[in-house]
């Protein structure tokens, strides 16, 4: 492909106009578009409005299980038998405690992430008062994902000091009842308007590889688009056993990052952030993410772990991209380095496995 097509890309995209559906099609599957000029085409975007920063975002699983719904891909979903430990909603303590960590760990934003269809009027008086005593102990922004909301909610939660509201799209309207029976598309959307009439920002983002077609993530990078969404995670499908959407559709590194290109082709001034799978799909390419993405999940993921903060950081650090947050991160990575700075020598029981005793 000539490097005019990529230049237009960029050009296109940082002018605020947006890509034809077909220039998104070829972007996706075409094998003349080859990755690494595309990866640096999208970089020249993320670079005008991100620099080289990433935000790290840790996610604190409130409440796990107890949910209602039947969406499809989750473990927590009613419909599935996945053997997950659940629990009612986090104690304050509790809460107040992981937002330290995550404060300490170095992460920029904390999300408190519940399970189910959605808070009653109790529930969202006590996310705001657990809002309020996050934020006037922490200097760290607040994201809250708690499902279906009306405009009284997001209200309550704006005036307790939310700095954004997360609420997922996953998919295209056409391909949503494949993913759920139990609401819908139009639904996430209200929820989302909900949040944008009382001023709340929102992050919404996508499920890649649930057996849509790329049109169906086109829809979703255009309908964040319109929205004008701040932040958006793309999320690589995990089959967790168990769900009722085991199967794993195939997904290939370049595929992953060729859909972070396009969203943030798309979505030139969107936080975009490389989220659940990155480990498990991007495997050696994973680092190439930071190129479209600006920002990426620590310690894992609501049901499934992700690789170690250590290992997180080392990775930024090494393509030579900087950590926005507090300095603690840093200082836990010279600190990590002085603990494990000699090269990690092979074990006994590794070297030679038949000399291990037999039980
Ligand atoms: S994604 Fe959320 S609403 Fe859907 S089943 Fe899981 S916890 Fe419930």
């Amino acid at each position: 492909m000539r490097t005019t097509f990529y230049h237009k890309l960029t050009s296109t995209s940082l002018k605020g106009e947006q890509l034809s559906d077909a220039c998104c099609e070829q972007l996706l599957s075409a094998s003349e578009v080859e990755l690494l000029p595309l990866l640096d085409a999208a970089y020249q975007v993320r670079k005008t409005y991100f620099q080289n920063e990433v935000q790290l975002h840790v996610l604190n699983n409130a409440q796990n299980g107890y949910c209602p719904e039947d969406c499809y891909y989750c473990a927590q979903a009613n419909s599935a038998t996945t053997d997950i430990e659940t629990y009612p909603l986090k104690p304050e303590a509790e809460i107040l405690a992981e937002a330290e960590h995550a404060y300490e760990s170095g992460a920029y934003r904390y999300c408190i992430v519940m399970s189910g269809r959605g808070p009653t009027p109790k529930r969202v008086a006590h996310l705001a008062h657990l809002i309020q005593a996050v934020k006037a102990r922490y200097p760290i922004e607040v994201c809250l994902s708690v499902g279906l909301i009306d405009e009284d909610a997001a209200r309550t939660l704006k005036a307790a000091g939310l700095d954004r509201l997360n609420h997922n799209l996953n998919t295209s309207e056409s391909h949503y009842p494949k993913i759920c029976s139990t609401h819908t598309y139009q639904d996430r959307m209200e929820t989302l308007k909900s949040a944008q009439a009382v001023g709340l920002a929102c992050c919404s983002g996508v499920i890649v590889g649930m057996g849509e077609e790329n049109t169906d993530l086109i829809r979703v990078a255009k309908a964040l688009r319109r929205l004008a969404v701040a932040s958006i995670p793309v999320n690589f499908f995990l089959p967790i056993s168990g769900t009722q959407l085991v199967e794993a559709h195939s997904l290939t590194p370049d595929y992953c990052l060729r859909v972070l290109c396009l969203y943030r082709f798309l979505n030139p001034q969107a936080e975009i952030r490389v989220a659940a799978g990155r480990e498990y799909h991007l495997r050696n390419m994973e680092v190439m993410a930071l190129y479209p993405a600006n920002s990426l999940f620590m310690e894992g993921y609501l049901n499934a772990t992700g690789s170690a903060t250590s290992r997180t950081l080392q990775m930024i650090q090494d393509a030579g991209f900087t950590v926005k947050t507090n300095v603690e991160a840093v200082e836990q990575l010279k600190q990590e380095k002085a603990k494990n700075g000699n090269v990690p020598l092979k074990e006994l029981k590794v070297l030679r496995p038949r000399m291990e005793p037999t039980p």
